[in-house]
């Protein structure tokens, strides 16, 4: 393996409005034919990312619930490996901190699956597979940035935390999109690949940061994306698959052309 492809989903490889992925699909079978693996690494659930990687043909390792958890499905028993802590152990606390301060936010937990669907554009069943949530509770902060700070302070008392993805804000353990990469670049100490990372929002950051060439896809947040560690750093002139296209066929000719090992080396 020379190449190592982390991608977002929502706004990088799949349109911010449509969740369409196909002006890239000739892309990624041009990345199958190479041999070049893709990692989706996406705040969407686990089993959101198997339907979408069913429909891909794909069953590649993936990320879930913005870094919680790296799955294996191919492998036996779908083999994963865990860094977020369970929804279920502090959700409640926080619903108890909403009561008392009266603080006004909404969150996946409150919404049927028609709802998100009217707020996110997904699919009945792209919706209820988005509202299986082991390890992250997506919201929309109703109340003031000054409410926010507090509510912040009070997730750090509690080992969660508060980032900013697309469309919602995400309460979650302290990992983030990062965290499954590095344990994974361990599994490869031998022979290291170059690392690519494709992202259009804040909560990429330090997914783009563990990488060797970062993408940022151009979108409505990407210019709060903080960058200091890639050695190349590539802005796309287009959002979502169009500008994912645009980068990654650059990054395939460097490939092709045997420039990449000087990368990371
Ligand atoms: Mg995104």
């Amino acid at each position: 393996m020379t190449l190592l492809v982390y991608t977002d989903l929502d706004g990088s490889l799949m349109e911010h409005d449509t969740y369409s992925i196909s002006p890239a699909e000739p892309l990624l079978a041009q990345l199958r034919l190479r041999g070049i693996m893709l990692v989706m690494n996406s705040s969407k659930t686990a089993v959101e990312i198997e339907f979408i990687q069913q429909r891909l043909g794909l069953s590649s390792p993936f990320v879930c619930e913005n870094g919680a958890a790296l799955h294996f499905p191919d492998q036996e028993e779908s083999r994963k490996q865990v860094f977020g802590r369970p929804r279920s152990a502090w959700l409640p606390e926080i619903h108890a901190l909403r009561r008392k301060h009266k603080w006004s936010f909404q969150g996946f937990a409150d919404w049927s699956e028609h709802e998100i669907s009217e707020l996110t554009g997904l699919g009945a069943v792209e919706a209820r597979l988005a509202r299986q949530r082991e390890f992250s509770e997506p919201i929309l902060w109703a109340a003031t940035n000054k409410d926010r700070k507090l509510f912040e302070s009070q997730l750090a008392q509690l080992d969660l935390k508060l980032i900013e993805g697309g469309r919602f804000f995400s309460i979650q353990g302290s990992y983030d999109k990062s965290v499954p990469m590095r344990w994974f670049e361990r599994q490869h100490a031998q022979r290291k690949p170059v690392t690519v990372a494709l992202g259009d929002s804040p909560n990429d950051s330090a997914m783009l940061n563990a990488a060797q060439i970062a993408v940022v896809i151009k979108s409505a947040k990407s210019s709060r994306i903080s960058l200091q560690g890639p050695e190349k750093i590539i802005h796309t002139s287009q959002p979502g698959p169009a500008g994912w296209v645009q980068a990654m066929t650059e990054i395939l000719a460097w490939h092709d052309a045997g420039k990449l090992s000087t990368f990371g080396s």
